[in-house]
């Protein structure tokens, strides 16, 4: 009997794939950095049994509808907003994320985003570098300190409440909004449940940390800007679409508050002429959040494990629920 067909939509560790391919034949587009065109996905998805794909592939009615074949969609993420679940659930198809395995890097790196927008750490850097270090002054490059300051966490999931186990350490106070409140971290960790916007009023730092639903995107627009402190700093590990970044430009710009840290961008990758990534006060990563080696391999291997099973018509591991 001839193996089931997989094709995954980027390079990946071939280490990490070994036990699919006992099972599958396994197919990759060839570059790390390159995204699979759109025609090559739609040739590929219209044969395949399983595909791995990351967040820039758009999965969407036109490409399943065109694939018979296809029973798992695995994505190479918690947030699966690049997939049309809907049309994933007519065509009976599974989907599949990797939440969990990468709570405790992204929790790191939003705290790195946090620090380093508050003490301007990569501009610090850049102006070494540019050479224009010529002497120390009281209050060269000066930001604010993150200790007994107020966090802000919107979007307490798992990274969420990772975030603030780190900011506990660091002796802040942790405000948080979600849909619905979590009594358990509350209690366990001291934080303090608040509405969206009295939230914003009273944090020196807003982290988002929300998926990307129609209820969040463009949850940070001018009001929001409008109602943070102007000592404040916005940090986004969630997605670009959550900002309005005209709106954050504007409020970095005239003071409304002090800076931002983003590791995501509503137009991904962003481009280097785009506002936001002119600006000393503003961060910027390309979307690295889980981006450890390790991470990053347990993810791969997680969505190849969860692949195996439904091919071999056994329960996903971490599979979305349709
Ligand atoms: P999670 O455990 O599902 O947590 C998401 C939290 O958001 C939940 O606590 C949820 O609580 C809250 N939420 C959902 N809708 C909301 C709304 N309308 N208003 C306020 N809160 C809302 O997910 P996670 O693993 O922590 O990941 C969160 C997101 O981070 C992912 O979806 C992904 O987009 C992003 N992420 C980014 C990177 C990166 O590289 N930058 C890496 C990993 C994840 P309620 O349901 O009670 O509202």
């Amino acid at each position: 009997m001839t193996k089931p067909y997989v094709y995954i939509t980027r390079k990946l560790d071939e280490a990490s794939l070994t036990p699919l391919k006992e099972v599958a034949h396994v197919e990759m587009w060839p570059s790390e950095d390159e995204p699979c065109p759109r025609e090559e996905l739609e040739t590929q998805a219209a044969k395949a049994d399983a595909l791995l794909t990351m967040l820039s592939d758009q999965i969407d009615e036109p490409l399943l509808s065109k694939a018979p074949n296809i029973k798992v969609v695995a994505n190479l993420a918690v947030g699966y907003d690049n997939i049309d679940l809907e049309a994933a659930k007519k065509h009976g198809i599974t989907v599949c994320h990797t939440p969990d395995v990468l709570t405790e890097s992204t929790a790191d790196l939003a705290f790195a985003l946090l620090m380093a927008s508050a003490r301007r750490i990569v501009e610090a850097s850049d102006w070494i570098k540019d050479g224009n270090w010529t002497g120390w002054g009281p209050l060269l490059l000066a930001g604010a300190d993150v200790h007994h300051k107020t966090l802000g966490i919107v979007g307490m999931g798992s990274i969420g409440t990772a975030l603030a186990k780190r900011a506990k350490g660091f002796n802040m106070n942790v405000l948080y909004h979600n849909r619905s409140r979590k009594p358990e971290a509350e209690a366990q960790l001291g934080v303090t449940y608040a509405a969206f916007e009295e939230l914003l009023k009273q944090s020196d730092f807003i982290v988002c940390l929300t998926p990307l639903t129609p209820e969040t995107k463009d949850m940070f627009n001018e009001k929001a800007f409008d109602l943070m402190k102007n000592s404040a700093y916005f940090i986004n590990v969630s997605r670009g679409q959550t900002v309005n970044e005209d709106a954050l430009y504007e409020a970095v710009t005239t003071g409304k508050i002090a800076g931002a840290g983003l590791d995501v961008f509503r137009q991904e990758p962003v481009s280097p002429s785009h506002p936001l990534t002119t600006l000393p006060n503003v961060t910027v990563l390309p979307h690295i959040g889980s981006a450890s080696v390790e991470t990053r391999k347990t993810m791969m291997r997680l969505c190849a494990e969860n692949i195996a099973l439904v091919l071999q018509d056994e329960p996903a591991k971490t599979p979305v629920r349709l």
